[in-house]
């Protein structure tokens, strides 16, 4: 039981498995959960990518930069003089596979790449993850209008692995711990590092019926705003993605929220989802400008009624000048209320579906 008395989720079976590697960071080694494994263990080993960031940054997928926001942290890379000692010897092993000498202290700028090393025969081709992850958002714009439950079974079973899951860490979020009913959960966040970490974890059977209540309860359109991704292909077959800046918005019928922070999700060899994390800093509200315009007029139209029963030439009875008092404060409330849009919690959700995931 943690401090809060919520029961610690157990380690999802992303972070048991093999290959599992974060993405710059001080947690860049392999996952202690991953230490005892050699079939698929994988090192990010910062000495040898910049004899591979080129190769990377021409492979990668093209994907439009609608976002020009995003996290404020830059991430340290480690450097080979801090690796463990086994890290150390599987560098200088790679070192050696490759033909290069080891790079003293070279700081990553950018994306962090890890090296192939496997033999594992694999027809893939850089940007497959980056065009899985397309095809799946589309898939899900093209939602039937009855919002069916079996749309979203068929669509979780052709994107997902079985075991996969969906992260949602919002650590990051000032004053977290002041945000209502929110709980820490015993994982690790594999891009704020933070453990435990404030957040929710969906596993892959829950998946389709969120989704279901995620547009029951309001939501009207989802988009994701990414930027280029850093996409290798793990010893196992595995397709890492991350976006270093990546915005999820919502649109509801009155109000648009866009979470800000990073993605990173890890496809099966089949390239299906295992784990999707979304490490989000925070959002933005929008308030769509039709919903406020009546509001904005009648208040317009009660400061002017007021103005002109208030000047010395005016002939208003005190009842009078009393009712456009009343209409003032009246509108002027209104308008408050209209703004306030208390249907959005305070993580950028729909309320209702914010239950729905605690
Ligand atoms: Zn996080």
């Amino acid at each position: 039981m943690d401090p809060n008395g919520m029961k610690p989720l157990p380690l999802p079976s992303q972070t048991r498995d093999a290959s599992f590697a974060t993405l710059g960071g001080d947690n860049m080694m392999h996952n202690k959960h991953t230490t005892h494994r050699n079939d698929c263990q994988l090192l990010l080993l910062n000495s040898v990518q910049s004899s591979f960031d080129r190769t990377t940054v021409e492979n990668q997928t093209n994907i439009p930069q609608h976002n020009q926001r995003g996290p404020r942290r830059k991430q340290p890379a480690l450097p080979p003089s801090k690796l463990s000692p086994m890290a150390a010897r599987a560098h200088m092993n790679i070192l050696k596979k490759i033909g290069k000498q080891p790079l003293v202290e070279k700081q990553a700028e950018g994306s962090v790449f890890v090296p192939e090393i496997s033999n594992v025969p694999s027809d893939y081709k850089p940007g497959k993850g980056a065009e899985r992850l397309m095809q799946y958002m589309l898939r899900q714009r093209n939602r039937p209008e009855d919002n069916n439950i079996q749309f979203w079974r068929n669509l979780v079973a052709e994107f997902f692995a079985p075991g996969a899951t969906k992260r949602w860490c919002i650590s990051l979020y000032k004053n977290v711990e002041q945000i209502d009913t929110i709980f820490k959960v015993e994982w690790q966040c594999n891009m704020c590092n933070q453990k435990p970490c404030y957040g929710f974890e969906m596993s892959e059977e829950l998946l389709p019926r969120l989704h279901k209540r995620k547009y029951d309860t309001g939501l009207v359109d989802e988009h994701l705003q990414i930027d280029t991704p850093n996409e290798y292909k793990g010893a196992c077959g595995q397709i890492f993605l991350h976006y270093p800046k990546a915005a999820e918005e919502s649109q509801y019928e009155q109000t648009r929220t866009v979470r800000n922070g990073q993605l990173r999700i890890v496809f099966s060899p089949d390239l299906k989802i295992r784990s999707w994390e979304f490490c989000a800093e925070d959002h933005d509200e929008y308030v769509h400008r039709n919903f406020i315009v009546p509001q904005v007029s009648q208040l317009g139209a009660a400061m002017e009624n007021y103005r002109l029963s208030t000047q010395e030439s005016s002939s208003a009875t005190p009842e009078e000048r009393q009712k456009h008092t009343d209409l003032l404060i009246s509108s002027a409330n209104q308008m408050v209320e209209a703004l306030g849009v208390p249907f959005i919690s305070q993580i950028g959700v729909d309320k209702r579906y914010f239950r729905s995931l605690q």
